[in-house]
């Protein structure tokens, strides 16, 4: 059985001052009680520390969302596998579409990324996903299975179920157009067969599956119940306490 794993991932918000309110607010709302799945809070480098604190003796997970794959050196503006991991994050989200449309990620970037984190003891979420056009001209399948054939070039096994794939439509995120649940799911089931043909059956049924893109309160339920989605990556509405919460909630 795959424990879901609800991961907010807050982009490029949140101040010091904001995310204190944030976390204190989801909290408080999330109570002393156990989390029916992971939870992963992913908020800017700046804010890494503070959030690490506030979620201190919680059940809370923290990551970064992005980072170089050097050890070190003359890389002015990027942050380092040890890096994050002494500040105590536990993940780190790589090759957001985000990061691949704006920045110039490549797979193979993101493939020296995985490698990185294990090396440094961090849980990869690797995001995969297809824009419209890839979608309308039906090459999702084989566009995402590219993606994966780069991303896990020479992982081993053991690696590669550790590592969490999150499934991201780019015409979903942010746009309020979420893919459906059978849409999700279907796309969710070929990367979950496509991580059986790299590796095997015992690996891909390891391995956690996210849906992301426009993921909120009131759709939640629906995308978790599919059998191949085990949780979700969330955008706009992980920075909103009571909404977040309700995503966790539909892991139930
Ligand atoms: P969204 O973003 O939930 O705001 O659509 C998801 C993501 O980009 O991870």
């Amino acid at each position: 059985m795959r424990k879901p794993i609800i991961a907010g991932n807050w982009k490029m918000n949140g101040t010091i001052t904001e995310a204190t309110i944030l976390v204190e607010e989801l909290k408080s709302l999330l109570g002393t009680e156990e989390l029916p799945c992971d939870v992963v809070l992913c908020p800017p480098f700046t804010t890494l520390a503070t959030v690490l604190d506030l979620v201190d003796e919680t059940l809370i997970g923290v990551g970064a969302q992005n980072m170089d794959y050097h050890e070190s050196g003359a890389f002015t503006g990027e942050v380092s596998p040890a890096m994050i991991t002494e500040v105590g994050a536990q993940y780190v989200i790589l090759g957001h579409s985000e990061r691949r449309e704006y920045y110039g990620e490549t797979d193979a970037a993101v493939n020296a990324k995985i490698k990185a984190a294990f090396q440094y003891d961090l849980t990869p979420i690797v995001c995969v996903g297809e824009s419209l056009e890839q979608r309308e001209a039906n090459h999702t399948k084989a566009w995402i299975e590219g993606q994966l054939e780069g991303a896990f070039k020479d992982i081993p096994k053991e690696e590669a179920m550790e590592t969490v794939i999150a499934y991201e439509p780019i015409w979903a995120i942010g746009t309020g157009k979420t893919a459906t649940a059978d849409q999700a799911e279907e796309v969710c089931r070929d990367i979950r067969k496509k991580m059986a043909h790299l590796y095997d059956v015992e690996t891909a049924e390891a391995i956690r599956i996210q849906y992301g893109g426009s993921v909120k309160g009131s759709n939640a339920k629906e995308l978790l119940s599919e059998p191949n989605i085990d949780g979700a990556l969330v955008g706009g509405a992980s920075l909103i306490a009571a909404d977040f919460k309700a995503i966790i909630d539909g892991t139930k």
